[in-house]
C-alpha cells in the first residue's frame, strides 16, 4: 500500500500550494478534497478521481468517520491517495483523527505543509505577526469549543482566532473578559488570498462593527501587536538630527 499524502493547499489561490504539494498531487490517483480549496488545483491532477468530502453530510462527526473510512478504503486498493486540505493540514484540519484511522489500518502517511490562513492574512495585509521586541509570541486559537461555545484568551502578544467569523461581537466581549484592553487593535481578514479578500481594522471594544462586512465568509481575527499597521520608518537623517548626531554618509570601499 502506498502512503496516503496529506497536502496543505493553502487558504486561497491555487498557486500558494508548495512545489512538493503540487508534485505529490500530480502523482495522485484519488484526491479527497475539502470545500475551501481552489478548483484550479484540479489542473494539477487531471488524471485523478476527485472526491468532494467538504460537502454537507461530511461536516459533522459522522462525516469525519465517513471520511476516515473512505481514506482507508481507497488506500487499500493500492492507489495513490491524496487528502487535500485547505490551509495547512496540521492547523484545525482534523489531521489527528485521519492519521489515527490510517495507523489503525496499518497504512502509512506523509504530511506536506501548506500556508495557514493566519499566515496568508498577515502576508496579504503586510502585518507581520511578530514584531521585534514587542511581539514575541503568536498563538493560533479556535474561537469555537466542542460545545459550540465561544472562547477567547490572552496568552500571547498576538493571537489569531479561527472560526469566529459568525460571532465577532461576542468574540469582542470575550476578548475584553480575557483581559484585552478595549483599544487593542484587531485585524479581521476574510477569504484571505482570494480575489475577493476583505480586510478591516477595528478595536477590541468595537469588534461587533466587523460582523456585517465579513458575514458568511471564512475569517481570521488577529488581535494585539501583530494586528497593527506597520508605521513608515522615520528617515535615518531625521532620527540623527533629533539625537544631535552628524548625518552619516554611506561610503563605498575603494
Ligand atoms: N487548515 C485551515 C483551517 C481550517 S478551519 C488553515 O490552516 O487555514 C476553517 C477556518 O479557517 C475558517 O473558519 C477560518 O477561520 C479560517 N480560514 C480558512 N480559509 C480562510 C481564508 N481564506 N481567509 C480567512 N480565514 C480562513
Amino acid at each position: 500500500m502506498k502512503p496516503v499524502v496529506f497536502i496543505g493547499a493553502g487558504p486561497g489561490a491555487a498557486d500558494l500550494i508548495t512545489v512538493r504539494g503540487a508534485q505529490r498531487l500530480a502523482a495522485a490517483d484519488v484526491v479527497l478534497f475539502d470545500a475551501l480549496t481552489d478548483p484550479a488545483l484540479r489542473d494539477l491532477a487531471p488524471q485523478a478521481r476527485w472526491i468532494d468530502v467538504g460537502k454537507r453530510g461530511f461536516c459533522d462527526s459522522t462525516g469525519q468517520v465517513a471520511i476516515n473510512a473512505l481514506l482507508v478504503r481507497h488506500a487499500q486498493t493500492g492507489r495513490a491517495v491524496v487528502r487535500l486540505k485547505g490551509g495547512d493540514p496540521s492547523v484545525f484540519g482534523r489531521l489527528e483523527e485521519e492519521l489515527q484511522a490510517l495507523a489503525a489500518a496499518g497504512i502509512e502517511a506523509e504530511v506536506v505543509p501548506g500556508v495557514t490562513a493566519a499566515i496568508a492574512a498577515a502576508a496579504a495585509t503586510q502585518r507581520p505577526l511578530t514584531r521585534r521586541g514587542i511581539g514575541r509570541s503568536v498563538t493560533l486559537t479556535t474561537a469555537m469549543t466542542r460545545t459550540g461555545e465561544l472562547q477567547a484568551t490572552r496568552t500571547a502578544e498576538t493571537e489569531v482566532f479561527y472560526m469566529a467569523g459568525r460571532q465577532l461581537g461576542a468574540l469582542g466581549r470575550r476578548l475584553r473578559q480575557a483581559g484585552w484592553d478595549a483599544d487593542t487593535p484587531v485585524l479581521v481578514v476574510s477569504r484571505a488570498d482570494w480575489p475577493d479578500q476583505l480586510a478591516s481594522d477595528h478595536r477590541v471594544g468595537a469588534l461587533a462593527e466587523a460582523g456585517v462586512l465579513h458575514a458568511g465568509r471564512p475569517t481570521v481575527v488577529t488581535v494585539g501587536v501583530g494586528a497593527a499597521p506597520v508605521a513608515a520608518a522615520r528617515p535615518q537623517r531625521e532620527i540623527e538630527a533629533a539625537q544631535g548626531a552628524a548625518p552619516r554618509v554611506a561610503r563605498l570601499e575603494p
